[in-house]
């Protein structure tokens, strides 16, 4: 990438969204200003879209999943064109990071970061969705009956803040390739990307109204969306509480969800565990983004034997991490509003309140400026399993330490939150690896490595209030497509 990164991208720009291929303005006028979490100013605007903006989405991406090419377009056509799209994303891979990062407040190297996954989910899902075909089934005499998987129709996505170029790709990329046309509502505080890539799609070929942008607030664009008749789908990552409202509204419709709400994820580290390998993990883990990720390892268990070693040895590195503007590309950014760090500063008093020992704390820098919306890494130590903070998502730069003996106990901590999205086991027992995985409650686990954003292949979602359903992977083909059953009665 090159060296010289304009963070000044998209100053003063007055964003629009995509419909039917189309720039658009809300037809209120209204707009919502992009302020930058770096400095809380605001430097671009997008349009506040109501009810009437999104049914003329609706209505483009219906049109063009009824009466457009693309449903009936082979497979490795329109595979062609998502791969076309993934070469155009690498093309504006510069500008791409530095207005996610800008847009985000997230450190450049993690906006580099999130651009090249971004670029793989669109190469997977390219070259997938021609590899996806139904089966044969041996049935009564006198018959043949065979399964298709058909594309839902119009697919709504909406779309969170912290990973908008990421959690774009893996829906995009999957509903697209087999078949769905889109209707995208980006979160209101990071929309600037997703009106970037729908504009790269169109110039990759992708036909008008297949994929359609939205922006505007949760409650009114999002509300309309999720519960609008003429969307077939609606899948959505975000919190707990969104889920809940959007899954109500989907239901008035009686309409499918693919739902990734989040975790409180578990690193569990055994006293046998290479600790050298496993310490930059388990902080990369959870300030990665600001902490600002549904798969953070939030919490960590560590083996009695080990506790303190280990213990001391997070410390270290927490007082060493420091938070800046995004440009200065330190451990971690601003988080992504003065509502998030508002959230995260209360969660944390709390629990210092309640007496639970704060073991070290990060830094923010000295020439971070003053409007924007830092929070200093915290571990706390010795937590209560039943406190707050062992117990809810915080989305921000908080590690929990729970000391444990022996492997029931371990097992039971791991799953004694409402969540279950990714665990990581650090121990070089093989038995126990395979005993301990099978065991913890989560969507996704890691044996001695922890990570879910790079791995486009591995399927990804959550049990219980993590969510259900599954993204990434070949398994998201299935989420957004359904299975098609035809009969021959040839005698
Ligand atoms: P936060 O509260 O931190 O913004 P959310 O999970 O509420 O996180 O937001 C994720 C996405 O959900 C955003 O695109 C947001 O606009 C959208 N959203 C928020 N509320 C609703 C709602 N009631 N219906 C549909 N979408 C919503």
């Amino acid at each position: 990438m090159g060296a010289h990164i304009s963070t000044d991208v998209a100053d003063g720009r007055a964003f629009q969204q995509l419909v039917n291929g189309k720039h658009a303005d809300a037809l209120s006028g209204e707009r919502i200003d992009v302020l930058c979490p770096s400095d809380g100013k605001a430097f671009a605007s997008i349009p506040a879209s109501g009810e009437a903006d999104v049914g003329l989405a609706v209505g483009a991406a219906r049109h063009a999943f009824e009466a457009g090419p693309w449903p009936a377009m082979p497979a490795f056509e329109r595979g062609r064109l998502l791969t076309r799209l993934s070469r155009l994303v690498e093309e504006n891979a510069t500008e791409l990071a530095a207005l996610e990062s800008r847009d985000t407040g997230k450190p450049l190297r993690q906006g580099r970061a999130d651009v090249t996954a971004a670029i793989r989910y669109y190469e997977f899902y390219g070259g997938a969705g021609d590899k996806i075909h139904g089966q044969t089934i041996p049935f009564l005499e006198g018959y043949t009956a065979l399964t298709l998987r058909e594309p839902h129709g119009v697919v709504a996505g909406i779309i969170p803040w912290n990973y908008p170029l990421q959690i774009l790709a893996r829906v995009a990329g999957a509903a697209l390739a087999m078949g769905n046309t889109l209707v995208v509502k980006p979160a209101e505080d990071a929309s600037l990307t997703t009106i970037r890539i729908a504009e790269l799609a169109l110039e990759a070929g992708i036909p008008a109204g297949v994929f359609n942008v939205v922006t505007g607030y949760g409650a009114t664009a999002g509300a309309a969306l999720s519960g609008h008749p003429g969307v077939d789908y609606v899948t959505f990552t975000g919190s707990p509480a969104t889920g809940t409202a959007i899954q109500q509204a989907a239901a008035r419709n009686n309409r499918g969800v693919t739902m990734e709400l989040g975790g409180k994820s578990p690193q569990i580290v055994f006293a046998d565990a290479d600790l050298d390998r496993a310490l930059p993990v388990l902080v990369n883990a959870v300030i990665q983004n600001g902490g600002q990720t549904c798969s953070a390892g939030s919490r960590v268990l560590i083996e009695r034997p080990v506790y303190d070693r280990v213990a001391n040895a997070l410390a270290e590195r927490f007082s060493k991490l420091v938070a800046g503007p995004h440009e200065a590309d330190l451990d971690l950014g601003a988080l992504i509003s003065a509502k998030q760090r508002h959230r995260v500063a209360a969660m944390v008093a709390d629990a210092e309140a309640a007496g639970i020992p704060v073991l070290s704390r990060g830094s923010v820098s000295n020439d971070a400026p003053s409007g924007g919306y830092y929070f200093a890494p915290v571990l706390f130590g010795d937590v209560p399993p039943d406190a707050p903070i062992a117990q809810e998502e915080i989305f921000g730069p908080v590690l929990s330490l729970f000391p444990f003996e022996g492997e029931e106990e371990a097992v039971r901590l791991a799953n004694s939150t409402d969540y279950g999205l990714v665990a990581g086991i650090w121990t070089l027992d093989g038995a126990r690896q395979h005993r301990v995985a099978k065991r913890v409650r989560a969507g996704q686990v890691f044996v001695n490595a922890y990570g879910a954003g790079g791995g486009v292949e591995l399927p990804f979602g959550g049990f219980r209030r993590s969510g259900h359903g599954r993204e990434k992977g070949f398994e998201a083909l299935y989420d957004m497509s359904a299975t098609k059953t035809i009969v021959f009665n040839h005698g």
